[in-house]
């Protein structure tokens, strides 16, 4: 483990900034919320935020993107991928978004390897952060989200004037041979110990139970349609729950053409499981046209279905879908919990 003054960072954080040829992202504070975006400045960090509203999963598969283009002719036809992608260093990662980052990785590089994906992950250094501030809705300590061994290239603990820096890659060892560190004391350590443990005692919410429970009570509730329905009688079918989620990937593709069909554009944009149209197939068939089904498939797809198929629990406790949905009926603790009670 090492130590950085906080002066020192700043210092370092603005000559990556200069450095130009990367692009630095850190979490910022915009109009009352937190953010993930590009840094101006390193004095803009505020690293002891809570939550951000979008997960730094944005990098790495943007809202919208286009994927490759096409021009065509009489006689000729080519097709060219749109690959270019700027080496990024996001700043300020909490441990539950590195933990849905590897879970991304793993699904991204199953059975299809996503180039498009895979190639920006490769190309960002994660720098994590141990929380400062927890989100009221957050309950990432009862998930084992809270804090993390992995995923990170380096990883910051708040030391009053310094931070604790443990390197997680060689991409971090690289990185933090550009600044000014010297070896943690025996101290420091147990200090970096002490703030990991009590960050677990700062969250109000809570999964009552273990998380290994939740396949197989959601396995048992699947048939349970009373408590789907009664739960999402309010439920407006936004997909906001599914947007701002750090595990949720679904994406669609759309030929965006010329009219003159010349040229064209294949762009790939964010999709939702909550959104009525989402598995609307041709010939008009909707395999989860009820609202209470498509419902049910979130909290299964969460707790169950990525469980069976990659052995996680797809939900990290962020919070940001309690936080987000305005009937304030998307909470995974409070519907996990009831199906428990029940
Ligand atoms: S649960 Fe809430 S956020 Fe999710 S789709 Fe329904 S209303 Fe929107
Ligand atoms: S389901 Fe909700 S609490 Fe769980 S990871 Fe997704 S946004 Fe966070």
């Amino acid at each position: 483990m090492k130590i950085v003054s906080k002066i020192d960072f700043e210092t370092f954080v603005n000559d990556l900034i200069n450095e130009d040829y990367r692009e630095v992202i850190g979490v910022q504070s915009k109009d009352s919320h937190y953010v993930f975006d590009e840094l101006e400045k390193a004095e803009d960090l505020e690293l002891n935020y809570d939550v951000t509203i979008l997960p730094p999963k944005k990098y790495m598969m943007p809202q919208k993107e286009a994927i490759l283009e096409y021009e065509r002719s009489d006689k000729d036809f080519s097709l060219e991928p749109l690959l270019e992608i700027e080496p990024r260093i996001i700043i300020g990662i909490h441990p539950y978004d590195l933990i849905a980052i590897q879970q991304m990785d793993k699904i991204f590089s199953d059975t299809y390897e996503d180039e498009y994906y895979l190639n920006r992950r490769k190309k960002c250094v994660l720098i994590g952060v141990n929380m400062q501030n927890v989100s009221d809705r957050s309950f990432a300590a009862s998930m084992g989200t809270a804090t993390t061994e992995t995923g990170y290239d380096l990883m910051l603990t708040n030391l009053e004037k310094n931070y604790a820096v443990e390197v997680g890659s060689s991409k971090g060892s690289d990185l933090l041979e550009e600044v000014t560190t010297r070896n943690a004391s025996p101290e420091e350590v147990e200090n970096v110990e002490k703030v990991k443990k009590n960050i677990e005692e700062k969250f109000d919410k809570e999964l009552k139970f273990s998380p290994e429970e939740l396949p197989t009570l959601l396995e048992e509730n699947y048939g349970n349609m009373e408590f789907w329905e009664k739960n999402s009688e309010d439920c407006y079918s936004c997909g906001t729950c599914n947007l701002v989620c750090p595990t949720c990937y679904c994406f669609d593709m759309k030929d965006m053409n010329e009219i003159t069909l010349d040229t064209g554009r294949r762009v790939r944009q964010w999709d939702g499981c909550m959104l009525e149209e989402f598995a609307l197939v041709a010939a008009g068939e909707n395999f989860r046209e009820d609202r209470a089904e498509r419902y049910r498939h979130r909290f299964m797809r969460k707790g169950r279905y990525i469980y069976n198929r990659y052995g996680d629990i797809a939900c990290v406790g962020c919070g940001r879908c309690a936080s987000q949905c305005i009937p304030d009926i998307a909470d995974p603790s409070r519907i996990y919990n009831e199906l428990k009670g029940e």
